[in-house]
């Protein structure tokens, strides 16, 4: 853990403190029921922690990328289902934040900073890993453009009322036509499809989102057009440790409940299999710590203005890794107990964060070209030869 600013600390105790009053008590009636956690908006508006990434020129709390992360820890510690729904909402707003004019910042953040969610539709059925290779479209007509297709698992869907959508302003250019756009709630044409039920982060919002000749106005759009893939590929980078921050939490839940019972199961340490089984946990408390310090690293570096591209999907890889390994771990050693209990929901949790916002492969695809791509010398990079 990095040393904190006392300000810094302060924010992480009344998360702390906010996740064991509101979130921990409701976490496994949510996961059993899959029925979205709607009183969270409420508890959560008057801290206006759904504006963390908003800046103060427009009423959000403007937290640095590191304090979102210590946020988003304590968030996927308590439930990662319910983080899942600030992270997602902070996705969209980080969209708005690569490519929003100061007009569109003010409508997408207004809606965060009153409390409400924010949702990010890129993915359609033929384009997950392959984003580009999307069919919704979004042709021009007049002061308008008209989106016509669909997205699917798009997290806040149905709660949201301002997205981010990724639409082909043309489509005769592939993802080089991709463009991106903000879209409200309730516009006619623009309705909710099949809701899914899921493996783990279950009281989050996962829906289909279907848009037929949804007039969109054109200054909606954000960038310019043709700017889509690029918007997309910064929103992710920025995006991505924030998924590596709840799979941290999920993991250090997982020790934290493992200590626990072994605890009272084995309590004498000093005998078999108490020894053994004290070395697993050694070596879990090492992968998070690992873990902890290279987000940490990676939200330095964004915080400082440097290069993160290639350390965020490090983080995401490496974090959502061992939550899985460590949940599994966990489940394993607490045995029955493991198996049967509020355990194994950290185990399906752990699941999707090597899955959403980027596969882990995808993830490992990004990583090995830049290790394969030799640094360039230091003359060329200045422009001399
Ligand atoms: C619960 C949930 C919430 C989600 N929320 C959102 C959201 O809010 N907004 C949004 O836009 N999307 C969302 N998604 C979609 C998510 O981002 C995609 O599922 C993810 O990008 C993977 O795409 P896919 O599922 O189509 O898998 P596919 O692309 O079909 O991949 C299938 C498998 O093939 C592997 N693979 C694919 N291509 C390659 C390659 N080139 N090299 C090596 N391996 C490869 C993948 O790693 C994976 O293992 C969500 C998904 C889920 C399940």
């Amino acid at each position: 853990m990095s040393i904190l600013t006392p300000e810094k600390r302060q924010i992480l105790e009344e998360t702390k403190a906010f996740v064991a009053r509101e979130i921990i008590p409701n976490a496994a009636r949510y996961d059993r029921t899959g029925e979205f956690h709607l009183f969270l908006l409420e508890a959560a508006r008057e801290s206006r922690i759904f504006a963390m990434a908003v800046p103060k020129a427009y009423g959000g709390l403007d937290y640095d990328a590191h304090t979102q992360a210590l946020v988003l820890e304590a968030w996927g510690y308590g439930c990662a289902g319910m983080g899942t729904t600030l992270a997602a909402s902070v996705l969209a707003m980080d969209s708005v934040l690569v490519a929003g004019n100061d007009e569109q910042k003010k409508r997408f953040f207004d809606p965060m900073v009153r409390g409400e969610i924010g949702s990010f539709g890129l993915t359609e059925p033929n384009a997950g890993s392959d984003a580009g290779n999307g069919r919704t479209t979004a042709l021009r007509d007049g002061d308008s453009y008209v989106l016509n297709g669909s997205k699917c698992w798009i997290t806040n869907g149905g709660y949201a009322s301002v997205f981010v959508i990724y639409a082909l302003t043309d489509p005769s250019k592939g993802m080089k036509g991709l463009s991106a756009f903000i879209v409200e709630k309730g516009l006619p044409g623009f309705t909710i499809g099949t809701v899914d039920h899921k493996l783990g982060i279950r009281s989050s919002n996962t829906v289909e989102l279907l848009f037929k000749d949804v007039r969109v106005p054109a200054a909606n759009l954000l960038g310019a057009e043709g700017e889509g893939m690029k918007v997309a590929m910064k929103t992710l980078d920025l995006a991505r440790p924030a998924i590596a921050a709840l799979a941290l939490g999920i993991a250090q839940r997982a020790l934290d409940a493992c200590v626990r019972h072994l605890q009272s199961r084995f309590p004498d340490p000093k005998v078999q299999p108490g020894q053994t089984l004290q070395f697993k946990l050694a070596d879990m408390r090492i992968e998070i710590e690992e873990a902890r310090e290279l987000l940490h690293h990676t939200m330095a570096l964004r915080d400082a203005g440097l290069p993160f591209s290639v350390e965020s999907a490090m983080t995401k890889t490496s974090c959502a890794d061992k939550a899985m390994r460590i949940t599994a771990q966990a489940v394993q050693l607490m045995g029955a107990h493991g198996y049967t209990s509020e355990i194994a929901k950290l185990m399906r949790d752990a699941k999707i964060m090597q899955i959403y916002e980027g596969t882990n492969q995808i993830q490992r695809l990004v990583i090995s070209r830049a290790v394969m791509t030799p640094p360039r010398p230091a003359a060329a990079q200045k422009g001399g030869n």
